[in-house]
């Protein structure tokens, strides 16, 4: 058998045309030993995790500023890493500033307990940081998904090595430069390239390390979380979905038929929350599907920097080639590819990773491709007769992290959000996800919490402390 050593340099390509962007050099098992010793230093002798919070907080309104001095460089950046149309970009580089503005806010205001005492003394919490921090992220949002590890994981006083996904590394040094240039002390914020398999398992694995955060799948999030398990470090893990899209007889059919498109469509589909299953209720299932497949049927599929595009390419060659199997193994369970399902052909798409919006229907909720996570264009409709058949076919996976519910009913809304696993629930609207509010997923979808204040404590154990105010000696025995 032949075999290939590994590259020692990553290639970036634009999948918008196929052509080489950058290289960018593999850290070696060295590089990585000194990241991490580096990472130490500066956590025990920078004086960040002792710098008061306000004044930590000036850093992080620092870090928001230089990225928003650059807002339109690395918007176009991230389109060229990863394919996304520009707008969609630009609104990742918006969030990633909003995000640092958000845990300077918290850094600043977060407040600690003076517990109840129960002796002579007085009882309270404070924060600690963990140490060193591996941060390891994705390709569908590279810049957004940094932030929301990044920001609230120096908020709360850590060093953080921050491990960008090898089809997109160009944003994550980007953010370390801009952070460096805003004051953050050096080697706060280090960034390491590399495939998963090596460059990631091994900083997971670090003995520096003393806290992992992970965005991805589900299959790298389990090998992550028994290698946290035997280190005993904590792990939060944000992994895929299959999240529930429903649609019942009463909605208000426009705003449900849009946000589905929406849900699914929006940045091809790569997104853990894409609403890719679509649950319609029986009596309107073939009316409100005609329509969602009339509209992913004139999405304005183009470059991503074209005039009204709304959707792109997909961010790799070999993503497309995955999303391409996962449509023709649901043609091979006997699905009916009502749209899509093929490249899209035409001057404008030569040399992309195009692929079209398609629109499956026809399988039974337990086949494959009703179960796995295509993580592309790709939505499966599905109908149900009642709330007790939708609750059971919706919660019929092993994931748990979204879903919509259109209704005008609140009392249903209330009944099935309540029954639905999922971490996070939009009733008569989609895929809204901000800073402020906790996100993360149920079941196989994740462990842990980002965002919102409880996203700062996180990156933070606990200590409780005693002070005495005993007026006797203590006894060895009351
Ligand atoms: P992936 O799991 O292949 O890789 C994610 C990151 O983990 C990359 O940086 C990769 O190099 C690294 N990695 C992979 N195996 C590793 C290992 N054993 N040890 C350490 N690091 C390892 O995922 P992907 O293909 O880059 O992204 C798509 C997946 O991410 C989808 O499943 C999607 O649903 C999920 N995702 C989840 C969220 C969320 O917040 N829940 C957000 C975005 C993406």
């Amino acid at each position: 058998m032949v075999t290939t050593a590994p590259s020692a340099e990553l290639v970036s390509t634009n999948p918008a045309t196929g052509a080489e962007i950058a290289r960018v050099a593999i850290t070696s098992p060295e590089a990585l030993n000194a990241t991490v010793d580096r990472a130490r230093h500066a956590f025990h002798h920078s004086g960040w995790k002792s710098l008061l919070p306000h004044k930590r907080a000036l850093v992080l309104h620092a870090i928001a500023d230089g990225l928003a001095a650059e807002k339109e460089a690395l918007a176009r950046l991230q389109m060229q890493d990863n394919g996304k149309p520009l707008g969609e970009c630009r609104g990742m580089v918006e969030s990633a500033i909003g995000t640092f503005r958000y845990y300077a806010g918290v850094c600043e205001t977060l407040e600690t307990d003076v517990t109840p005492a129960r002796g002579d003394y007085v009882s309270f919490t404070v924060l600690e940081p963990f140490g060193v921090v591996a941060a390891i992220t994705p390709w569908n949002s590279p810049l957004m998904n940094d932030a929301t590890k990044v920001a609230p994981a120096l908020a709360a006083g850590n060093a953080v090595i921050l491990k960008p996904s090898e089809d997109s590394p160009l944003l994550a040094p980007e953010l370390a430069r801009i952070a460096r240039a805003a004051g953050l002390p050096q080697d706060l914020l280090q960034v390491v390239q590399g495939r998963g398999a090596d460059v990631g398992a091994a900083l997971v694995a670090h003995p520096g390390v003393r806290m992992i955060s992970f965005t991805g799948g589900t299959v790298s999030g389990r090998a992550i979380a028994r290698v946290a398990g035997d280190r005993l470090v904590p792990a939060a893990l944000e992994l895929g979905g299959k999240s529930p899209h429903v649609v019942f007889a009463d909605a208000d059919r426009v705003h449900a038929v849009a946000a589905v498109v929406a849900g699914i469509f929006g940045s091809a589909g790569q997104s853990c929350v894409a609403g890719s299953r679509l649950f319609i209720e029986q009596s309107i299932y073939h009316e409100v599907l005609t329509q969602v497949v009339e509209r992913a049927m004139h999405l304005r599929v183009a470059p991503p920097d074209a005039e009204g595009v709304e959707m792109g390419p997909l961010a790799s060659f070999h993503h497309r080639e995955r999303v391409a199997q996962f449509v023709d193994r649901a043609r091979a369970e006997g699905g009916r590819v009502l749209c899509g399902g093929a490249v899209p052909t035409g001057p404008q798409y030569e040399g992309g990773a195009y692929y079209l919006p398609t629109v499956i229907d026809g399988l039974g909720p337990d086949a494959v491709s009703c179960q796995e996570e295509a993580f592309g264009p790709v939505l499966v409709a599905l109908p149900f007769k009642d709330e007790a058949d939708l609750i059971a076919q919706a919660n019929g996976t092993a994931f748990g992290l979204a879903c919509g519910i259109w209704t005008e009913s609140f009392k249903r809304a209330w009944r099935v959000g309540r029954a639905l696993e999922a971490g996070s629930v939009w009733i008569n609207t989609y895929k809204q996800s901000v800073t402020s509010t906790p996100f993360g997923g149920f079941k196989n979808s994740g462990i842990g919490r980002e965002k919102g204040i409880d996203g700062l404590k996180l990156y933070a154990q606990v200590k409780s402390m005693y002070f005495g105010l005993h007026e006797q000696p203590l006894a060895v025995a009351k």
